[in-house]
């Protein structure tokens, strides 16, 4: 016999998640099971990652197939899925040119270093500052908690990558104070703020930006992460606003599971970074790219529009609701404002067989995107049931 896992995990794993108290074992589809063999329905999807849910069968024969064909090449040589998945990206979000690496974070760091170098050799006029928002989430490296807006992620990490600075979000009075004042060479930011609670950018501060844009010659980096590949109602989160960042991010669920990250450029910024100027050794990694293919090719215009519909039934299902204060958020992609303590609402649902997470005060949802109506409205009213309980 070995030893009980939690006993293993918590002698032997850094100490820097405090995890739920269930062994999560395996699943198919929005259903998850636990080491004694209880059934979850999954409104998590590992924070936005499994976007058609466990095993599912199609990307799981992508993967499968190009891991026992050819499970790494390093970037020293060509490789079919990088290429193929690098040209999908681009098609569907007339950009031109992709960078690829492992996570959330390594994309993100990817986009400082090519905007920095863009901007000291393209925008003299500007200063080396960017500008990120307030309650933003970028990452966990030290340049990207530099750009992250939150204070608690700071402290104890100092001296901070210099060079960032941070406005208030959907405050377009201090934004404008801030770029005539600092001149940022880019601004980044997230249209729907994750981490820092299921927040949407109003579209008047996003037009903000882009004008401030126009007028300074700042770039404008979108952080897709967590809002890309789908959960957002649209591919990435600002189609919802109609506009084309200079450089985005994502990762989570663009690999559907496996570790993916990617830097996306439009034109004006291809030829920002040159040969030797960047690498990662897993980056492109040919099963990844495999599965993010199938994935991608996937996230079609009746997937997205079945996202819509589930928000909306969300939405109505909730808002006036027993114990509901607030929803916010976008397609799939909510937080919810309890009276309870959420942090209760979510040990409830979980003993009654319902996965949802938390961002800040608030119950977050982010189930799969494909997640079957009947396993979506059985947590949903179990979910409804705690969120009114005892208020
Ligand atoms: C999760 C997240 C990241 C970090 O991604 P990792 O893969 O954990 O490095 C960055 N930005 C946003 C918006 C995120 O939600």
């Amino acid at each position: 016999m070995t030893m009980n896992v939690k006993a293993l995990d918590r002698e032997y794993i850094m100490g820097t998640y405090s995890r739920f108290p269930i062994t999560l074992t395996k699943g198919k589809g929005s259903k998850v099971y636990d080491d004694e063999g209880k059934e979850y329905i999954d409104l998590g999807s590992g924070i936005a990652v499994n976007i058609f849910g466990i095993a599912d069968e199609e990307w799981a024969n992508a993967v499968t197939s190009q891991l026992n064909t050819l499970q790494h090449t390093s970037n020293l040589y060509y490789s079919v899925p990088c290429a193929n998945l690098a040209k999908a990206l681009c098609e569907k979000t007339n950009m031109s040119k992709v960078f690829f690496s492992n996570s959330g974070a390594e994309a993100n760091e990817c986009a400082l270093k090519a905007a920095r170098k863009y901007a000291a050799e393209n925008l003299p006029q500007l200063n080396p500052v960017m500008l990120t928002l307030v309650n933003s989430f970028h990452g966990r490296t030290i340049a990207t908690i530099s750009a992250t807006g939150q204070d608690v992620f700071h402290k104890d990490f100092k001296p901070l990558v210099e060079g960032f600075a941070h406005t208030p979000a959907n405050d377009v009075e201090a934004l404008e104070k801030n770029v005539k004042e600092l001149k940022p060479f880019a601004v980044m930011f997230e249209c729907v703020q994750g981490e820092g609670g299921v927040l949407p950018l109003e579209k008047e501060f996003i037009d903000k930006i882009l004008e401030l844009s126009k007028e300074y010659g700042f770039l404008v980096i979108c952080d897709e992460v967590q809002t890309g590949n789908g959960r957002t109602g649209e591919l990435y989160s600002f189609m919802n606003y109609g506009f084309t960042p200079d450089i985005f991010t994502t990762a989570k669920g663009l690999g559907g599971g496996l570790p993916i990250g990617a830097t996306v450029f439009s034109k004006k910024v291809e030829e920002a970074m040159k040969s030797g100027d960047h690498g990662s050794t897993f980056g492109g990694n040919p099963v990844a790219c495999a599965g993010a293919l199938n994935i991608l090719e996937r996230i079609d215009d009746k997937l997205l529009s079945d996202v819509r519909v589930k928000s909306d039934y969300i939405i109505n299902e909730l808002k006036d609701a027993k114990g509901v204060k607030s929803i916010s958020g976008m397609g799939l992609m909510l937080g919810i404002e309890t009276e309870r303590d959420a942090g209760e609402i979510i040990a409830d649902c979980m003993s009654e067989g319902v996965l949802v997470i938390k961002a800040k005060n608030k119950v977050r949802l982010l189930p799969a995107l494909n997640i079957p109506m009947e396993d979506l409205k059985k947590a949903i009213e179990i979910l409804k049931f705690y969120i009114s309980k005892g208020v």
